[in-house]
């Protein structure tokens, strides 16, 4: 069966002046709350992870855990988490990333990739991408190949796919929302 990405549109919440005043956050709650539209979305990462060739699939903190692992289990591929720091035992690698005001970062296990796999990056949501840059830059030093970042949403107008793919990788989303 050929599952539509679009059908997936009505799960999304909008939500204005969250976490503060000025953004629309998209919540993907209610896509969680649907079995049959969680279970299309995880398919709908799968298939094209598996289309552009990827061996693993690495997730962001935290809504990236939710759809990376579901689509990583449907696809029968390794899943990696890709943690806030101090949260990760044995040895990591980190990398930095820019927010609106500071920075955060991401850290991944050392050993947490096969040198040379292919690997899909999972994230709810693309928007300035820094996060998704941090993702690739992980994956590129645990000798691996950024290969395709999957989002179930992406806002445009904020430069994040042009960073990403800048970055080299690859994007492709489910969902596009006009900023
Ligand atoms: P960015 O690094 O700017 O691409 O932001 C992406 C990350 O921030 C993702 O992990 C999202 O979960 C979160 N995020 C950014 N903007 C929004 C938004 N408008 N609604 C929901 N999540 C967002």
């Amino acid at each position: 069966m050929s599952l539509s990405a679009d059908s997936l549109r009505p799960y999304i919440r909008e939500i204005a002046d969250f976490p503060k005043p000025g953004i629309l956050f998209r919540d993907i709650v209610p896509l969680l709350g649907n079995g049959q539209a969680l279970h299309d979305t995880a398919a709908l990462i799968a298939q094209r992870a598996q289309a552009n060739g990827a061996e693993a699939l690495v997730g962001i903190e935290a809504r990236g855990f939710l759809f990376g692992c579901a689509a990583a289990a449907l696809a029968k591929m390794p899943f990696v988490p890709l943690r806030k720091p101090g949260k990760l035992p044995g040895e990591t690698i980190s990398a930095q990333y820019s927010l609106e005001y500071g920075v955060d970062a991401l850290e991944a296990p050392k050993d947490g990739l096969k040198p040379g796999a292919k690997v899909a990056l999972i994230d709810d949501l693309i928007a300035t991408g820094g996060t998704a840059q941090a993702g690739v830059q992980l994956i590129r030093d645990l000798g691996a190949e950024p290969t395709v970042g999957i989002f179930v949403v992406e806002l445009t107008g904020l430069g994040g796919r042009e960073a990403v793919e800048a970055a080299g990788m690859k994007v492709e989303s489910l969902l596009v929302y006009d900023e």
